[in-house]
């Protein structure tokens, strides 16, 4: 039989413990139900995109402005900046944008070049003109298979994103790293503004072009920006305060 005063001190520390497992178990289940419902997703604040990336990093759209003040224009998935085609890794052509071949004002510009340069003894040819959307896939896919997505995007474009698609832009001579050196490539970098061409990827310029240097690669800008863009040393990004950059 127990003493009753051993029952009179069990009762006393079960009732202790019960109030002791009050104290702990109600503030936790109060703490675990504040932090539930700070994770709910009621509770999570809305990041908005502007808050991620800065107005800079932004691409710009139809209608907005550039840096530099010029005014952006969409026609049909083609991109104008102040009048002018732009094709970079910012600004790419629909798949079905098709010229058929290099622009009459392209075509012709390079025949006057051509001639003055056969006066001086130098010969020039297209050696790559305009290329579809389908065979730029085809060059790109083949680049990245055998080279590396870097070298890829460093030398080729992506389909879409080539400036060849826009028929503005042909590969002159020898798409190499010595053309720079050949008196053919010589000729080109003093003379091409002259006939309305530009050095689209100038040296030192990968940061804003996105490529690296390509002596071999003219694009069609018209005599007047084109003397404008060499005489002042700017690539086409430059002038129109514009990025080249993949999203
Ligand atoms: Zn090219």
């Amino acid at each position: 039989m127990k003493s009753p005063i051993r029952n009179e001190k069990l009762k006393k520390l079960t009732i202790l413990t019960g109030i002791c497992a009050c104290l702990i178990i109600i503030p936790i289940a109060i703490i675990t139900g504040i932090v539930r419902a700070a994770s709910g997703p009621e509770e999570v604040p809305a990041v908005s995109v502007e808050d991620i990336v800065s107005p800079t990093e932004t691409t710009l759209a139809e209608g907005e402005v550039t840096s530099k003040g010029y005014k952006i224009e969409v026609v049909d998935g083609v991109t104008f900046i102040n009048g002018i085609l732009v094709v970079n890794k910012t600004y790419s052509l629909p798949k079905n944008y098709n010229p058929g071949g290099l622009t009459e004002d392209t075509q012709k510009a390079f025949e006057k070049m051509r001639e003055a340069a056969n006066k001086e003894g130098i010969r020039l040819w297209v050696q790559s003109g305009f290329r579809s959307y389908d065979r730029q896939k085809e060059l790109y896919d083949r680049y990245n298979e055998e080279r590396g997505t870097e070298y890829a995007d460093a030398y080729s474009a992506r389909p879409g994103y080539s400036e060849h698609q826009s028929g503005l832009s042909f590969d002159v001579n020898e798409a190499g790293t010595n053309f720079e050196e050949t008196k053919e490539g010589q000729w080109i970098e003093k003379h091409a503004h002259e006939y309305g061409f530009i050095i689209r990827f100038p040296e030192g310029k990968a940061k804003f072009t996105g490529y690296e240097f390509e002596p071999w690669h003219l694009r069609y800008v018209g005599e007047e920006l084109a003397k404008e863009l060499t005489d002042n040393d700017l690539c086409l990004e430059e002038y129109l305060g514009i990025t080249s950059e993949y999203k």
